[in-house]
């Protein structure tokens, strides 16, 4: 069953629904929604988190660049309405063989006259990483690895060694409301739109870089491979001041619409064909993780983001719905979209489906058992900590 408001459902690991039908993610946000669009105060404090810094370096901050709309909005907005030095950095994996993206990069940063770095790693590098990822025993889908974990640490990496004070992210709302429900993304979100504390932020940064660095050694990283992807702790220590990150869309609304339209007439970015909203285009491994999220039927990403957009008033409930149908059928291939595990990653294609398999049919009972044990004993802490890592996704 479906909230009444937005469109998450009782069988996804974590959503509660109370008497009258309504999420635990809708309630938390009605007790956080005013300080959450309270769009003057939050831009306040961007401002006063940006005026320490601005000018000190040889970059103020440092922006994240796929050619999509939200990043080069973000670079837009960083050079012109903030007048600060901005360097555009795209992570290239080689999963997006189409050019389109790279040319929108390309005409953002030069309209903007935007200095502009592309990172790729070792070819080899990339297979053992997405590969040994997708052979663990819960995960399916690797947009996680992409955006979460890569993104963050090369962000971090470049911030640290070109000395950049700012990261900001161009995450949008849905990307970094959508599990309001849960206690450390709910902290983070508020940590993030409070104050700058410098010693807060550095433990942050530490905590975050040790994080991320266990988390490539469980992935079979040895260090010199970790060190292609983050900084080594030394010169976090004999930093300063260590870099922040900010989220730009926790302290400015995000209307979809306004920004392609100012893209197109101030930075000859072109809208792609077919642009429905929410989907990554042309990622190579796009297909895999729809089908995979598909089948372990937990909730793809897009039914949490979408529901933010009904929350905030952005979308109706029905029009949520005809995207979700619309986005959510992309089955175009007569090929199993798991080939590429085959073709493009090395492992074997019936070994990753029939664990696919296998984690659909345990899915309902974890989704099941989690919420269960979420209503005996409430989320937070360590309860909600293991079901995070031990989820199916
Ligand atoms: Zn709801």
């Amino acid at each position: 069953m479906r909230c009444r408001r937005c469109i998450v459902r009782s069988d996804f690991p974590g959503v509660l629904l109370d008497g009258t039908n309504l999420c635990n993610i809708c309630s938390v946000w009605d007790s956080l929604e005013d300080r959450l669009t309270d769009f003057s105060a939050l831009k306040e404090v961007f401002v006063s988190k940006l005026s320490d810094v601005k000018g000190q370096c040889e970059y103020d901050a440092v922006v994240g660049l796929s050619g999509g709309k939200d990043g080069a909005y973000v670079l837009h907005a960083l050079t012109k309405e903030y007048g600060l030095r901005v360097l555009a950095l795209t992570l290239d994996l080689g999963f997006m063989p189409n050019t389109f993206a790279k040319e929108n990069a390309a005409r953002v940063t030069s309209a903007l006259g935007v200095e502009h770095e592309t990172v790729r790693l070792p070819d080899e590098l990339v297979r053992k990483l997405f590969s040994n990822y997708l052979s663990k025993p819960t995960t399916t889908t690797p947009c996680h690895l992409c955006t979460s974990i890569l993104g963050l640490a090369l962000g971090i990496k470049v911030a640290v060694e070109f000395k950049i004070p700012k990261i900001v992210a161009g995450l949008d709302r849905g990307q970094l409301l959508n599990k309001l429900h849960l206690k450390h993304a709910r902290r983070r979100v508020l940590e993030s739109i409070g104050p700058h504390k410098r010693d807060e932020a550095r433990r942050n940064l530490e905590k975050t870089i040790s994080r991320l660095n266990l988390y490539f050694r469980w992935l079979g990283l040895n260090a010199n491979e970790r060190s292609f992807i983050l900084p080594s702790p030394r010169p976090i220590s004999r930093l300063e001041e260590v870099p922040e990150i900010m989220m730009y869309f926790l302290h400015h609304p995000h209307d979809e619409e306004e920004i392609k339209r100012l893209l197109e007439r101030e930075t000859g970015w072109i809208r792609p064909d077919g642009d429905i909203g929410r989907g990554h285009f042309d990622c190579e491994l796009k297909e895999l993780a729809g089908e995979a999220a598909n089948r372990l039927g937990l909730g793809g990403r897009l039914e949490y983001e979408l529901s933010v957009d009904i929350r905030e008033g952005a979308l109706t409930r029905d029009q949520a719905l005809a995207r979700l149908a619309k986005e959510g059928d992309s089955s175009e291939g007569t090929q199993s979209p798991f080939h590429i595990v085959e073709s493009r990653l090395g492992m074997s294609q019936s070994g990753f489906e029939s664990k696919v398999d296998r984690l659909a049919k345990i899915a309902p009972y974890y989704a099941k058992g989690s919420n269960a044990l979420i209503r005996a004993f409430g989320l937070g802490g360590r309860l909600e900590k293991l079901l995070f890592l031990i989820r199916p996704h």
